[in-house]
């Protein structure tokens, strides 16, 4: 296990109402919890806490950009950016990529969970249209550079934080 991946957070738990599911942060104290739905991006979240991910793809043959053809959306879009149609979910084609840009944190802002110093990274899948943002795990005494390759892990079970965080990135 590296050692970034000991996040953090407050207890929290999840219910699930009609496929959909819902947050209950204790932020403030039992008087105090947050409800937070996840709406129609249940999948994903749902996903990432199974080790798999999610992304939505558009359609639509008349799609202005790319006629529906390809691309998958990471995080997932419910309606198309490009055209406002809905779109499918589906898994990615890949969980290997490589970094397109990074960042080096020294000292992160309150109340982020992610132990610093940690490269917040930029990575890029064959296949999908996005670039997606997340933290490298095993810190920063190995240095990266863009291109370097990486390969997608998860944050699972009792691991699992059902924020952006449970999808990071380890080198390949
Ligand atoms: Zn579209």
């Amino acid at each position: 296990m590296s050692k970034n991946s000991n996040i953090q957070m407050a207890p929290s738990a999840i219910t699930e109402e009609k496929g959909v599911w819902i947050l209950h942060n204790p932020r403030f104290g039992p008087e105090g919890t947050h409800f937070h739905t996840y709406g129609q991006l249940t999948p994903y979240f749902k996903g990432l806490t199974e080790g798999r991910l999610l992304g939505t793809r558009c359609t639509n043959p008349q799609c202005p950009i790319d006629n529906g053809a390809d691309n998958l959306w990471i995080p997932p879009r419910m309606d198309c950016p490009d055209c406002h149609m809905p779109m499918t979910w589906q898994e990615a084609p890949t969980l290997a990529g490589y970094v397109y840009a990074y960042t080096k944190v020294e000292r992160g802002g309150t109340g982020l969970e992610i132990p610093c110093p940690y490269f917040q990274v930029d990575v890029k899948l064959d296949g999908v249209a996005t670039i997606i943002k997340s933290w490298l795990s095993g810190g920063t005494d190995s240095p990266i550079k863009i291109g370097t390759k990486v390969h997608a892990a998860f944050q699972t079970g009792a691991q699992a934080t059902h924020t952006n965080l449970d999808l990071y990135w380890v080198r390949a």
